[in-house]
């Protein structure tokens, strides 16, 4: 791969003149905005980014990078943690400009641009009582999460994100532009439904969408309880997830209580077990189906309240501005064991600073009736997605938060199923991507080198080509 020497001023220009978008290159005052991603940890110098405005910037992008063999990254809502959306002197295809989504009430479904948040598309389908399953952000990136699989509160009840996407369009890495879905390059839409970037650019998205709660109103919050009782409230939490309606779903969590309305003043800063609740139910059922949720233990606070479904998405996203360092690592856990529990107990007393914290995601209901070769994303066994993360504001403090994660990851680990989830990974090693996807991969890497032989999309949790592992 070259590198930004060899890319010269006067082969940006050469670009640039074929562009819609703007290209910003080192030297522009735009520059260290414009490679900044969400985590602050990340400190890419790019040769330069392209702010595309349309697929034919897109196109134009891919093929400049591929006949001058110059290393092109592909970032969308910039949110992932391992900063693959931006790299040492790459030219940077952002597609952040391209925000447009369009409903279709009829047919149920919605088009999302790659560039769209998950607010985007909140804010166009709650307008309709509707959503598509997406995550627990609303400011995560559509094209990065849909990507590795899409774990959320909808995922019990309508499936991971990819269960429910039916088409993307994707330039390639020839510079063509195909529609990938069951019936158009159906290897293809199979790969792109957790196997990340690694097969071409995602320019847009078509999800179904759902009816949920009532004109898109759920029940939902947070309950929180004594950090003394995680080991009795992780017990039955374990139990009760597989039993409840797949109306109901909630994340547990350890977490320090944020120090800001609306959580009571007197639990600000103190260190909690909490579960956060999502019901998308009929509400005249509410009562009896929250009824063990709101009668189980000595709960701190329990903020269960009806709010629409876009309100509970964003609601974390005030107190994770972008910038911040993050630091996590991941597992997949097919059960929460008493050995488990345990380890959650220590770490979660050692929570190093108020924004760490550590989340188990439910992939169960509708998500583990697909079969685990369906698509790309190969964990649906009914367990939970892992993540422990460490994130503070202060850079002094990335060694800190760093350690923690690290020495919890390293205890909990022999609890896992083994793999962790695709986008949830740092960098860390082949082995690792190909644990992500179990019995998947091989597969992956055969429709990798259908599609993009020579590997040009590689920054990312790379799937490499099956006769040329090591390109
Ligand atoms: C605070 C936070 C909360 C999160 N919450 C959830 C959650 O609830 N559920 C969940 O499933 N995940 C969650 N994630 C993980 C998230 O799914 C990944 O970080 C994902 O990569 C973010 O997508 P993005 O478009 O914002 O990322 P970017 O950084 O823009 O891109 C990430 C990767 O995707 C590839 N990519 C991006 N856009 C395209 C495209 N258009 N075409 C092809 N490849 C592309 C890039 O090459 C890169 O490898 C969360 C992450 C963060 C930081």
């Amino acid at each position: 791969m070259k590198t930004s020497a060899d890319i010269t001023a006067e082969t940006l220009d050469q670009l640039a003149a074929g562009l819609r978008g703007d290209l910003i290159a080192a030297g522009d005052p735009a520059y260290d905005a414009a490679r900044a991603v969400y985590n602050g940890m990340i400190d890419k110098h790019p040769a330069a980014i392209v702010r595309c405005r349309d697929v034919a910037d897109v196109i134009a992008c891919v093929r400049f990078g591929r006949d001058r063999g110059i290393e092109l990254a592909v970032r969308s809502g910039g949110h992932n943690a391992a900063g693959l959306g931006v790299a040492d002197d790459a030219l940077v295809i952002d597609l952040s400009l391209l925000r447009s989504t369009t409903l279709n009430p009829e047919n149920r479904t919605v088009r999302a641009d790659a560039g769209c948040t998950w607010g985007d598309v909140d804010h166009a389908t709650g307008a309709f009582g509707m959503a598509t399953p997406s995550g627990f952000l609303a400011s995560t990136g559509v094209a990065g999460l849909t990507l590795g699989g899409g774990i959320g509160y909808l995922t019990r009840r309508f499936g991971l994100t990819v269960d429910n996407l039916l088409s993307a369009d994707v330039v390639l890495a020839d510079g063509s532009l195909v529609t990938a879905s069951a019936s158009s390059h159906s290897d293809l839409f199979w790969a792109l439904r957790g196997g990340g970037g690694n097969f071409g650019v995602v320019t847009s998205f078509t999800f179904r969408c759902h009816d949920i709660g009532e004109g898109g109103t759920v029940i939902a919050g947070p309950v929180f309880y004594d950090l003394a009782d995680v080991g009795e409230v992780m017990r039955w939490y374990r139990e009760l997830i597989p039993s409840l309606p797949e109306e109901l779903s909630g994340w547990i969590g350890l977490l320090t209580v944020p120090p800001v309305p609306p959580f009571p003043e007197q639990l600000w800063g103190r260190k909690v077990c909490g579960i956060v609740w999502c019901y998308t139910g009929r509400h005249d059922r509410a009562e009896a189906v929250l009824e063990p949720v709101r009668t189980f233990g000595s709960p701190l606070m329990v903020g269960l309240q009806p709010m629409p479904f876009s309100a509970l998405q964003s609601t974390f996203d005030p107190l994770y501005p972008a910038g911040m360092q993050w630091y996590w690592r991941a597992d997949f856990f097919n059960e929460i064991s008493d050995a488990a529990i345990e380890v959650h107990r220590k770490y979660g007393a050692l929570l190093p600073t108020g924004h760490s914290t550590m989340h188990l995601y439910p992939i169960d209901g509708a998500a583990s009736r697909v079969a685990a070769d369906a698509t790309a994303f190969a964990y649906r066994d009914g367990g939970w997605a892992g993540i422990i993360v460490g994130v503070d504001p202060d850079p002094a403090n990335a060694g800190l938060i760093s350690q923690w994660t690290k020495d919890y990851w390293q205890e909990l680990h022999p609890t896992s199923a083994g793999g962790a989830y695709v986008n949830f990974l740092m960098d860390e090693g082949q082995d690792r991507v190909k644990a992500a996807y179990r019995g998947n991969y091989d597969r992956l890497a055969q429709i990798k080198e259908r599609y993009d032989p020579d590997n040009v999309f590689h920054v990312n949790q790379n799937i490499q080509p099956a006769s040329n592992p090591g390109r």
